[in-house]
């Protein structure tokens, strides 16, 4: 029995999501099947839809913050029984047997994890197609387990933006006393204050656009500073121990360095490309500052996540929207207006 689904897709780079049926593959011995009810919308699904990473597979259906409940188990299925509410974030699959995925890092595999849309299956080499959709197929190993105190349409986006943030600042040891500061108020930036600030930071924003300074401070942080005013740049310097770069575009970090405390990292999970201007290494060796990158975060600690996000009562803001909206909601975040995730309400799939 081949699963017929219904979606919403990108037929092309240029086209806009449209309603698209397609099919899944028939559910093997490990795997959950699960009927999505919720997915976030990441600025990831713009870049890849527009084939702005020059890797996009068409027919593509993107969607990798996924809240759905289980309707169907494999034989060998542990964990998961039918009617439990979960998650799926970026990834269905890894090689499970290099180092990384050793380590429970299977964002790191050394083969190249399977993403949970336009990646290609490691078993049967076909597309992989994500959670605008009303069903998906997913091997257990990459299912999280969601507790019942998390609102499930606001627990949507830390399948992929809270797990992006949160991995970082716990790999820098970010806890009480830490000086943070986030670059851009978007749907991570936002999840980077509220969970930086729960792991006990004193935490700033650098925002590009005057008038967020209100809502900052009501999602954790104590300081803003508008990047294009020199002077609050000039105020900031020497400041921070960690700095979480959510900027989905090219962008200058020389600006910033100066703010990094002695031994601070500026790290990239916004921008995948090259850094254009080049960076100083003058800002890096004055002071010992590394510039890192960082990549979602392994199963494990999406589960460790979501757990500390339950215990701290901490999910996202969000702003619900019919698969039908998509197209707005994408235009909407290329102007910076998302507050701070659109969720979409996938029994809208039905009418749309
Ligand atoms: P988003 O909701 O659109 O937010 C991005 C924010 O960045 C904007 O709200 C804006 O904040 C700021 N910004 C946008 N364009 C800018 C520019 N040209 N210069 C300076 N600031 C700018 O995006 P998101 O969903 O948070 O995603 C952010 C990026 O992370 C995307 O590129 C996405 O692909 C990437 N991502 C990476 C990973 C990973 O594993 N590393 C995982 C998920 C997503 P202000 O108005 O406050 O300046
Ligand atoms: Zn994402």
């Amino acid at each position: 029995m081949t699963l017929s689904i219904r979606g919403f897709a990108a037929l092309s780079e240029t086209a806009p999501l449209a309603p698209h049926t397609f099919t899944r593959r028939d559910p093997r011995p490990d795997d959950v099947v699960i009927d999505i009810l919720y997915c976030g919308v990441c600025h990831s699904d713009i870049h890849q839809a527009r084939n702005e990473w020059h890797n996009s597979i068409y027919p593509m259906v993107p969607g990798h913050e996924i809240i759905g409940r289980v309707s169907d188990v494999g034989p060998q299925v542990t964990g998961f029984k039918k009617g439990d509410l979960v998650g799926v974030g970026c990834m269905v699959d890894s090689c499970q047997h290099c180092a990384s995925c050793a380590e429970g890092l299977e964002q790191y595999c050394e083969e190249g994890a399977t993403l949970t849309y336009n990646g290609v299956d490691r078993h049967d080499n076909l597309p992989t197609y994500g959670g605008y959709s009303d069903r998906i197929v997913v091997s257990h190993k990459f299912v999280l387990h969601l507790s019942p105190k998390l609102d499930l349409k606001s627990a949507a986006p830390l399948l992929c933006a809270g797990i992006t943030t949160y991995s970082p600042l716990r790999h820098w040891k970010v806890g009480a006393g830490s000086k943070v500061a986030i670059i851009g108020l978007g749907g991570l930036g936002h999840m980077g204050l509220k969970l930086a600030k729960a792991m006990g930071a004193d935490v700033s924003l650098f925002t590009r656009s005057p008038g967020k300074e209100a809502e900052a401070r009501r999602l954790g942080a104590s300081h803003v500073i508008l990047s294009t005013d020199s002077a609050q740049m000039k105020a900031a310097v020497g400041q921070f121990d960690l700095i979480l770069d959510t900027v989905p575009h090219q962008h200058d970090l020389n600006p910033y360095l100066p703010t990094l405390s002695r031994n601070g990292t500026h790290v990239l999970v916004g921008l995948l490309g090259p850094l254009d201007p080049a960076v100083n290494s003058v800002l890096l060796i004055h002071g010992r500052h590394s510039v890192a990158g960082s990549a979602i975060g392994g199963i494990a600690e999406t589960q460790e996540m979501l757990d500390f996000c339950s215990e701290k009562g901490i999910t996202a803001d969000v702003e619900m929207i019919d698969i039908g909206q998509i197209n707005t909601a994408y235009e909407r975040m290329l102007k910076s207006d998302v507050h701070y995730r659109f969720v979409i309400d996938m029994a809208s799939l039905k009418t749309a």
